[in-house]
């Protein structure tokens, strides 16, 4: 007989959550750059978007800055994960800075197939979200002009590009795949001679996380999604768990868990974003055991085996 007096608490885990390989990367870019150079070590933008992250990483002696201006002449800079206009690498090379380049790979895929798009003679649209920093990085590979962002099917309908103007979308990598698929299809018969490709350039982690939490919002009673407030994926997460009729919220870390969000809820469906660490998983679940008996059951939808190379300057 069960001698635990607490309402029982029924805790769905979404696998895969967390982390993904170019948080990996990027994380372990500044902690090898640290130990090669010691600290100082600069990097421009949050290297992820996670205060858990940058506040463990300026403990070891990571100062964050916004922009190239405030790294002082010498010293190693790191870009973040999100990519940087090509303005930014030039800017540092001009000052003789000594940088290392986080970008994810699957971001810098997209800027390869930008500027290939552009060589071809195309307009390229993009499907991203207006102010994002991976979105500001991608439109900087190519000369001003040649690149118009969309956010939604509504933007797609004020394009104003006549039938015959060569054509090419691209997309953000953390985007909600079943509205950018809806936005690809509204150009595609707006425009069909537009070409992008075979899939959206959304990487894996987005669309395995996505179909994580979709597999555990519906029989749950409120979703749980940690992450932070400017993390892309993170609230697309919210939003998936949403359109499955879940009431869903996105906190930073177990602190931000009200009780009272627990009132009548016997399921919760846990994630995390691909900037958020499995400690913060781990705090969410010793707080929920507090006030309830947690019987913990974790959903595999698939297996990731991805990892990616470290810059050159920082390989064994
Ligand atoms: Fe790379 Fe995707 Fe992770 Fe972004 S979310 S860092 S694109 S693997």
């Amino acid at each position: 007989a069960r001698t635990d007096r607490r309402p029982a608490l029924t805790l769905l885990i979404a696998a895969p959550r967390g982390f993904c390989a170019g948080v990996d990367r990027a994380i372990e870019i500044v902690e090898r750059a640290l130990e090669r150079y010691g600290a100082p070590v600069y990097v421009r933008h949050e290297i992820v978007h996670n205060r858990y992250v940058v506040d463990n990483l300026k403990a070891k002696g990571a100062v964050f800055v916004e922009e190239l201006d405030a790294v002082p002449d010498g010293a190693p800079v790191v870009f973040s994960a999100h990519g940087v206009p090509k303005a930014v690498p030039a800017e540092a090379e001009r000052r003789g800075l000594d940088y290392l380049d986080a970008t994810c790979p699957l971001v810098s895929k997209v800027h390869r197939q930008a500027e290939r798009q552009i060589e071809a003679g195309r307009h390229i649209v993009f499907i991203g979200h207006k102010g994002h920093p991976e979105v500001i990085g991608t439109m900087g590979q190519v000369p001003e002009g040649t690149m118009t962002l969309v956010e939604t099917l509504e933007d797609v309908e004020t394009l104003g590009f006549s039938q015959d103007e060569p054509l090419a979308y691209l997309t953000q990598t953390t985007l909600s795949v079943e509205d950018t698929r809806n936005i690809v299809t509204a150009l595609r018969e707006r425009y069909p001679q537009i070409v992008g490709p075979r899939a959206e350039d959304i990487c894996y982690a987005t669309s395995n996380r996505q179909a994580a939490v979709r597999a555990v919002a519906p029989s749950s009673d409120l979703v749980l999604v940690i992450g932070a407030p400017n993390s892309s994926n993170s609230l697309r997460l919210v939003e998936v768990a949403e359109r499955c009729g879940t009431d869903a919220r996105l906190i930073q870390r177990a602190s931000d868990i009200r009780p009272e969000w627990l009132d009548g809820v016997g399921t919760i469906g846990l994630t995390a974003g691909a900037s958020a660490p499995e400690t913060l998983v781990r705090e969410v679940v010793d707080r929920l055991a507090q006030w309830r008996a947690v019987e913990e059951h974790t959903l595999v939808t698939a297996e990731e085996k991805m990892v990616f190379k470290l810059p050159r300057q920082l390989a064994d």
